[in-house]
């Protein structure tokens, strides 16, 4: 792991090719533009094209409500029977795990880094430099699970002069490429707020991108955007959650606005007071209008890809 943000991955692991975009190398803004749509080509060519549904990338601006519908999608597919691996990777928010009833976050993946390695890693992070990596491939001391829920975190800014996160998304862009799902598996990964994640190739090894949007000119310009991201890197299945929906009238116009930016809805969440209780307090979600919003958004999410 290096400074470098090659968005093959190219700069840090063996396994991942350099495919000569010249980026790392551009000395001008024409040649940082060409490289990036040699990149973009590349990678929307080399996109697995499968139906499956096994790798969720949840989305969008700050405060739109981000880790609450990751909470809520995790449980919907809990309910249709999935093993949900819930991958935090938001190097701020701090209470996800309590969302989901757990009294205390695992150890972070964080840990496994050294700086005084070759590449980054200590020896406790000798599975993550694996080919493949299956859910039991991960040390369980990073693993919390609850009736079939696994939760894992990368790790938080915490200290002044901790330095910034890219190595932390360096270790998420790794473990998402190389993770396999087995049937009826799936991991749903919280992302840091915005967009630098699609900038560092975050997400390159997900399958869906699901993109929360309030009814905010900001938060739809943002999903536009993230929806041009995904698509670039050859995420096929990229879809809108709208969220905090007022009114019938509110989610017309969200749907028309969003459809005039090129992003498809799956789905709505109604404004619930009992979701804003239980994010103030930093207590478990519990059954509330929002929950069955959800459960119909993964019911027409899982049909779509079969
Ligand atoms: S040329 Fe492109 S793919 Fe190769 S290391 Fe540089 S940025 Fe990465």
């Amino acid at each position: 792991m290096g400074l470098f943000h090659c968005p093959m991955g190219a700069a840090y692991y063996d396994d991942d090719p350099c495919i000569d975009c010249g980026l790392c190398t551009a000395t001008s803004r024409e040649e940082r533009i060409e490289a990036s749509n040699k990149l973009r080509a590349y990678l929307r060519s080399h996109a697995p094209r499968q139906s499956a549904i096994k790798k969720i990338a949840v989305a969008g601006k700050g405060g739109v409500g981000k880790s609450t519908m990751v909470t809520l999608l995790a449980n919907a597919l809990r309910a249709e029977g999935y093993q949900v691996l819930v991958l935090d990777t938001d190097e701020s928010n701090p209470g996800l795990y309590r969302m989901f009833g757990l009294a205390q976050e695992p150890e972070k993946m964080m840990v496994m880094l050294d700086r005084f390695a070759p590449d980054g890693l200590g020896e406790d992070g000798e599975w993550l430099k694996r080919d493949e990596i299956g859910l039991d491939d991960i040390p369980q001391k990073y693993i919390l699970s609850r009736d079939g829920l696994k939760f894992l975190m990368v790790g938080k800014i915490e200290d002044p002069f901790q330095g910034c996160a890219c190595l932390l998304a360096n270790i998420t862009r790794e473990l998402m490429q190389k993770l396999v799902m087995k049937d009826k598996e799936v991991v749903v990964v919280d992302m840091e707020a915005g967009i630098e994640s699609f900038g560092r190739g975050v997400e390159r090894g997900v399958d869906t991108v699901l993109v929360v949007v309030e009814p905010s000119f900001e938060s739809m310009a943002l999903a536009e955007k993230v929806t041009y991201m995904a698509e670039g890197m050859g995420i096929s299945r990229v879809k809108a959650i709208l969220n905090k929906v007022t009114s019938e009238e509110i989610r017309e116009k969200m749907t028309e606005e969003l459809g005039k930016k090129g992003v498809k809805v799956i789905g709505k969440v109604y404004f619930d007071s009992e979701l804003n209780a239980a994010g103030f307090e930093g207590r478990p979600l519990t059954n509330s209008r929002a929950t069955e919003d959800v459960k119909a958004i993964i019911k027409a999410l899982l049909s779509e890809a079969v």
